[in-house]
C-alpha cells in the first residue's frame, strides 16, 4: 500500500543547498513524515526551524541511518562525505538523491533532470542512489533538450558566468569580506575558496585543472550533458568562469544543429518547454522583460532564456543566454523534483 508520508533525511543540512532543501520542502508541501538533519561536527547542537518546529542537527556518522526508516535522503555534504555516507544510507533502505559530483558518472547511478530524462529515475534500483547533475549542466540542458528533440544538437560552445554561491557558504563570505574590505580600503585580500581575488574580478577557473587544460567543472559539463541526453555524439566546448555575483549562474550558449531552423520556431519551442521561461524582448521599456539577468532570478524555479538569435557565422547556428538560480534549480529544487517523481511512481 502506498505511504501517505515519507521520512526524509538531509545530509549537509546546514549548507546552502541543505537550507534550500528545507525551504523548498515547505513551499511545495512535500508529504513529509519524520525529518532528520545531518551535518558535520561543526554544527553539533545546532537547530533548524521547519514548519514552525525546531529540528536538532545530528553529526553524521556510521550509525546515523540505523532504525530510522528513512525513505529518501537529500544529500549535499560534499563529494568525500557523500562517497562514504550515501551508500550507508542506501544500504539501510533509503533512496539517496545526491547533489555532489561523486556518483554522477557511475554507470549504475542515473543522472537526472526531471524535465529532460525523468524515465531514468527507475534505474535507481541498482544502488538506491540517483545523482543530481552539476548546476551549470542543469541550466544548459533544460533548454537544450527541446531544441535537440526537433533539430538535433551537434555542438555546443558554452561560456559560464557562475556565482560564488556555487562554491558554498564560505565562498559567499569570501566575496562579501573582500568586497567590503576593498570598499573600506582595509585589510589584505586572502583568497581561500578561490584561487585569486574574486571581488571586482572574474576568474577563468572553477575547480582544479586536469592535464588537458580543462577544469573539472568544464569536464563535468561535457560528460554529464552526454550522459543525461544519452548521446555521446554531442560535442561540448566549455569555459567556466567565476564572477563576483552572489546567486545565479549565467551561460552564453552557442549551439549548432544538424537540421536548419527558423528562429521563430526556436522561440516557440522554448516558450513551451517545461521548466523554461523565455524573456526576450530587447526593445521593451521594462528591463525585466528585455532579457534575464542573475540578480533577477534568485529564488526563481525556472531556467530563464533570452538573447535568442541566429549565429550567422556557421550553418544552423544559434545563440542563447541562459540564467538560473544555481542553488535552487541547479541543486535543491532539481533534487526535490526527482524525489516527487520517485515517491509518486516508484516508492
Ligand atoms: P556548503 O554551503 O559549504 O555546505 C556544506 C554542507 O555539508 C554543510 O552542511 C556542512 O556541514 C556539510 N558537511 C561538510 N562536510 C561534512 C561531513 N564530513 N559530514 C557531514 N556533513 C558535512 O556547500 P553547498 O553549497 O551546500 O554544497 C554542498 C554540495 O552540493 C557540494 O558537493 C556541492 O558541490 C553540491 N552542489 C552545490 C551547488 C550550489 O550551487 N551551491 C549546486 C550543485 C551542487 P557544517 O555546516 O557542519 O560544516
Amino acid at each position: 500500500m502506498k505511504k501517505e508520508r515519507y521520512n526524509v533525511g538531509i545530509l549537509g543540512a546546514t549548507g546552502l543547498v541543505g537550507r534550500e532543501f528545507l525551504d523548498i520542502l515547505e513551499e511545495r508541501n512535500f508529504p513529509l513524515g519524520d525529518l532528520f538533519l545531518f551535518a558535520s561536527e561543526n554544527s553539533a547542537g545546532e537547530r533548524a526551524p521547519f514548519k514552525g518546529k525546531e529540528y536538532m542537527v545530528e553529526v553524521l556518522n556510521e550509525n546515523s541511518f540505523k532504525k530510522k526508516n528513512i525513505d529518501v535522503i537529500l544529500s549535499s555534504p560534499g563529494a568525500s562525505a557523500s562517497s562514504k555516507f550515501s551508500p550507508l544510507a542506501a544500504g539501510e533502505g533509503a533512496v539517496v538523491i545526491d547533489n555532489t559530483s561523486y556518483f554522477r558518472m557511475d554507470p549504475d547511478v542515473p543522472l537526472v533532470i526531471p524535465e529532460v530524462n525523468p524515465e531514468d529515475i527507475k534505474l535507481f534500483k541498482k544502488k538506491n542512489i540517483i545523482a543530481n547533475p552539476n548546476c551549470s549542466t542543469i541550466q544548459m540542458v533544460v533548454p537544450l533538450k527541446p531544441i535537440h528533440d526537433k533539430y538535433r544538437v551537434k555542438r555546443i560552445v558554452v561560456s559560464s558566468y557562475q556565482s560564488v554561491s556555487g562554491a558554498g557558504k564560505k565562498a559567499m563570505d569570501e566575496l562579501f569580506y573582500q568586497t567590503t574590505g576593498i570598499i573600506n580600503a582595509k585589510g589584505d585580500i586572502y583568497p581561500e575558496k578561490f584561487p585569486v581575488q574574486v571581488a571586482f574580478n572574474c576568474i577563468p577557473q572553477i575547480d582544479a585543472f586536469s592535464e588537458d587544460g580543462y577544469t573539472k567543472e568544464e569536464i563535468k559539463m561535457i560528460k554529464e550533458t552526454q550522459k543525461i541526453m544519452h548521446d555521446k555524439e554531442i560535442r561540448v566546448s566549455p569555459t567556466a568562469i567565476r564572477v563576483p555575483v552572489f546567486f545565479g549562474h549565467g551561460e552564453s550558449v552557442n549551439i549548432e544543429t544538424e537540421k536548419p531552423f527558423e528562429i521563430q520556431d526556436i522561440k516557440k519551442i522554448l516558450s513551451k518547454a517545461p521548466g523554461v521561461k523565455v524573456v526576450d524582448d530587447i526593445t521593451n521599456q521594462d528591463p525585466d522583460k528585455r532579457y534575464p539577468f542573475q540578480a533577477g532570478v534568485a529564488g526563481e524555479d525556472d531556467v530563464y532564456v533570452g538573447r535568442i538569435r541566429k549565429d550567422f557565422s556557421v550553418e544552423n547556428g544559434l545563440n542563447i543566454w541562459v540564467v538560473a538560480d544555481n542553488v535552487r534549480k541547479g541543486a535543491a529544487l532539481n533534487a526535490i523534483q526527482i524525489a516527487e517523481i520517485l515517491i509518486r511512481e516508484y516508492l
